[in-house]
């Protein structure tokens, strides 16, 4: 209904009954109590903190809904160009902490609860995070809806509602074992919209006829249907009333439950077969991180989420009654990474099979609605789907991606007559066996620009993957957009001290909408009063991960060492071996000094953390090292506190916001040229801690932005590593002697059965090496020493974290959506009018 066809009366009655937002201690606390009551079923006697969560969670969730649906109307009314940001991967985390501060009602809520007998931290901490990613992608997805919501763009996340997420990581005798992550026993966040369904096609075949005018039709038939469901989630921004949403697609079997005829006739375990198959679909995510798996289901969830978000955003568009060409001019379409890939070639079925238009028409418009985005050059992330595969699932989307590689080799073929053997380099299909579908390739292809996430990795994929695309389209198509993290949540919300200390100083909190505002902090950088509260909002920090460790892994640590973290997904790129052999020598080391020596060695807690993809066995080997090593050090009375050694189980976001504000140095040790980004290397930095890193990924603009001095860089260049690897390849090079060390103390059994690392260690004397830790093992440890060195003077050490803090402000994500919206999307925020409306 438009307003104008609502009878006066009617709209008056509506406006006076209207959902309205608590702003009140009381006004919260009988929202609270309304809920447990109610909703919950609970009293006063029974209410316990789980409880106590779900009643403020759904107390503010009203409230979120009553700014999203205002949003969703205003943006509605506008309209004007909106974003889509489609990524199979949203790394969330837990919801209600970031509600409270983003609509600024947490002192509100928590003297609200004070009243009802909870305290705010019991009660944050009974939520289950959302993790519906694997590690940064998923991450960085999540920053971006946070700042997109803060910055008023009309935009919307979409995805799939995993029933499972990623596996929570539990540590076993030294080993990592999955357990699965049924995350939606309660989720107050959710609004299942049963209303908006979509139904999607797989398999069948295609056939084609002539219409009366004389043109080729093609229709899609006879496949099996998956109905996919809309689970909305608001997404609010901060301190604006805009609040967006994320769409989590669902799947369902299309015929409802299950089947009555086969149930009736005794068929019980059919009768509910496929409904149990539709479901399937949006069951789990994958677990793998910077890997392809190239399994069907996978595909079929790529599919089925690109489908249902088009369907969606084709039929808000034909609401608006606009004519074709303007499709672009409305919808943006960025794709996190290949995985969204499919919808280019789905796009293309809409306007040509199902609107009739012409394939010049529809070409031209799907390039310019969609952006996309790569996240690594390492070849064994690069999704490629064999052809029999997609032929099977996606008849018709095969014979467009044929289409479209016919017509772009065409384009290569006349622009450049002298160069055939490009040809076969820039097709779609790879020439293999079976021949394989190079989604990267369709992605550039289909986009009207292409970014990296990190200057040295926008250069990368210029030189490497995407040469000749380069060479094909011209430089502008490809740009960068440098990762961020949105300071609500890694700063107010994982350090609300250091930001309450912030805005103490900067006179408010504009800070955290205007990240640049920190560089006013350096003014205070010899402030005595400043330096000496900054320092002990670290020491509480560390505290407060020492009791963790103790009360969760049963390790004593003293916060008084350096607390030296290195948290991230286990990968061989990301070498947590390199850091794990640094330990060992450190050890080795320690056990030959006598103890006056040892007395004068600085000491150092090491912290790890990570999820190993499952069947990723060399990455799981590395987790048991770190945890036999632990185990041998942690107990070894000569060492004492010297060193020690832990591993954090279960690695997560809201684990992430204790972690990370705890760190005195973090690791980012990638082999120069593996690492993307990084976003975990600006959260610490945010936090006042240091890194020890290589030229790699955003750390080479972290030290543009702080300076070389505040910054522990080391290893070889990334423009070394092809030649480095030749050498290892024809054996002309030497083990690192003190590596070799560290070999000959795991072969001789000092960590247990030496048998259990030898794959590790022989991948490094034996195989080349890929990930260089011999060639960069010296420059590591020397540089640990210097660190240990700098750490002893703890005003100079004081002097760096404060100069880095306020030098951040470059790597908000606010500071990429304006890129994004300015180079990519060409969209306008749409903020809210001062009266609310
Ligand atoms: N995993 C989690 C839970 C995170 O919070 C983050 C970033 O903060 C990452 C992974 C990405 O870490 P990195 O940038 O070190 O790869």
């Amino acid at each position: 209904r438009v307003e104008a066809s609502v009878p006066e009366a009617q709209r008056e009655a509506w406006r006076k009954f209207s959902a309205k937002e608590f702003t009140t201690k009381d006004q919260f606390e009988s929202e609270v109590v309304k809920h447990i009551e109610t909703t919950l079923a609970r009293s006063l006697f029974n209410c316990d903190e789980a409880a106590a969560y779900a009643g403020t969670a759904l107390a503010f969730r009203d409230r979120l809904v009553i700014e999203w649906n205002r949003t969703q109307q205003r943006q509605t009314f506008a309209d004007q160009k909106r974003v889509y940001y489609l990524s199979l991967e949203f790394l969330m985390g837990r919801a209600l902490d970031n509600a409270m501060l983003n609509v600024q009602q947490k002192d509100v809520a928590t003297a609200g609860l004070e009243d009802l007998g909870f305290r705010m931290e019991d009660i944050i901490s009974q939520e289950r995070d959302a993790a519906l990613g694997n590690g940064g992608l998923g991450r960085l997805a999540a920053c971006f809806l946070d700042s997109l919501a803060t910055l008023n763009y009309p935009a919307w996340g979409y995805a799939l509602r995993y029933r499972y997420g990623i596996f929570r990581q539990e540590i076993v005798d030294g080993y990592q074992v999955e357990v699965p992550d049924y995350w939606l026993d309660f989720n107050p966040w959710e609004f299942p919209r049963h209303d908006v369904t979509v139904d999607i096609q797989f398999y069948g075949e295609v056939r084609k006829y002539m219409d009366d005018a004389g043109k080729q039709i093609s229709v899609w038939e006879n496949g099996e249907v998956v109905t996919a469901v809309a689970y909305d989630a608001p997404i609010p921004g901060y301190g604006t009333k805009t609040t967006n949403n994320l769409r989590l697609w669902s799947s369902k079997a299309s015929h409802g439950e299950f089947d009555f005829t086969k149930f009736n006739s005794g068929e019980y375990e059919a009768s509910v077969a496929d409904q149990q198959r539709a479901e399937t679909i949006s069951a789990v995510l994958y677990p793998n991180d910077s890997l392809d798996r190239g399994k069907e289901l996978r595909l079929k969830q790529q599919y089925f989420w690109c489908a249902a978000s088009l369907y969606d955003i084709v039929r808000r568009f034909k609401k608006s009654g606009k004519a074709w060409k303007d499709f672009s001019n409305q919808v943006a379409i960025q794709l996190n990474d290949t995985h969204p890939t499919l919808a280019i070639p789905e796009l293309m079925r809409i306007l040509i099979d199902q609107e009739g238009l012409e394939w010049d028409e529809a070409w031209s418009i799907t390039q310019a609605t969609f952006g996309y985005t790569n996240h690594t050059v390492l070849p064994e992330a690069l999704e490629k789907w064999s052809v029999p595969l997609v032929q099977q699932l996606l008849p018709r989307h095969l014979q467009i991606i044929y289409d479209i590689n016919l017509q772009f080799l065409q384009y290569v073929q006349r622009n450049f007559p002298k160069e055939r053997e490009m040809l076969g380099r820039v097709s779609i299909i790879e020439e293999s066996e079976p021949k394989r579908v190079r989604m990267a390739y369709l992605a550039v292809i289909g986009s009207h620009k292409v970014n990296g996430v990190a200057e040295l990795h926008s250069d990368l994929i210029k030189t490497t993957i995407f040469r000749d695309f380069v060479k094909i389209y011209g430089p502008d198509k490809f740009t960068n957009v440098t990762n961020g993290i949105t300071p609500r949540r890694w700063l107010h919300q994982a350090n609300p001290r250091l930001s309450e200390l912030i805005a103490a100083k900067l006179g408010g909190y504009d800070f955290l909408k205007d990240l640049n505002l920190l560089s006013k902090l350096e003014a205070f950088v010899d402030d005595k009063e400043f330096r000496k509260e900054f320092q002990e909002i670290k020491y509480a920090n560390k505290v407060r991960l020492a009791k963790y460790t103790k009360d969760v892994h049963g390790i004593s640590v003293n916060p008084n060492s350096l607390f030296d973290i290195q948290v991230k997904r286990m990968h061989e790129y990301k070498r947590q071996q390199l850091n794990i052999f640094g330990v060992i020598h450190r050890y080795l080391e320690l056990k030959s000094m006598t103890p006056d020596q040892r007395k004068k060695v600085q000491p150092r807690v090491f912290f790890f953390g990570g999820k190993a993809a499952p069947g990723y066995w060399m990455a799981k080997m590395v987790i048991h090292l770190i945890n036999q090593v632990g185990k041998v050090v942690n107990n070894d009375k000569e060492i004492g506190d010297v060193l020690k050694v832990v591993f954090l189980e279960d690695y997560n976001v809201s684990k992430a916001e204790m972690i990370v504000p705890a760190s005195d140095i973090s690791e980012h040790i990638s082999t120069a040229g593996t690492e993307a980004s990084g976003t975990s290397n600006m959260k610490f930095v945010l936090n006042g801690g240091l890194l020890i890193g290589t030229c790699d990924g955003a750390n080479i603009e972290i030290t543009r932005e702080v300076g070389e001095d505040n910054i522990f860089l080391f290893g070889n260049l990334s423009e070394d590593v092809d030649d480095l690897r030749h050498q290892h390849f024809y054996g002309d090079y030497v083990l690192d002697p003190m590596l070799a060390a560290v070999f000959a103390s795991i072969r001789s059994g000092t960590f247990g059965d030496a048998g259990q690392f030898s794959a590790l260690v022989d991948s490094i004397v034996d195989h080349g090496d890929y990930y260089l830790v011999s060639d960069d093992f010296k420059s590591y440890v020397d540089t640990q020493k210097l660190i240990d060195e700098t750490y002893k003077d703890q005003e100079v050490w004081l002097t760096k974290t404060i100069t880095a803090v306020s030098r951040m402000g470059f790597f908000s994500s606010d500071r990429c959506i304006d890129e994004y919206a300015e180079m990519i999307w060409n969209v306008e925020p749409l903020p809210p009018q001062q009266n609310g409306a």
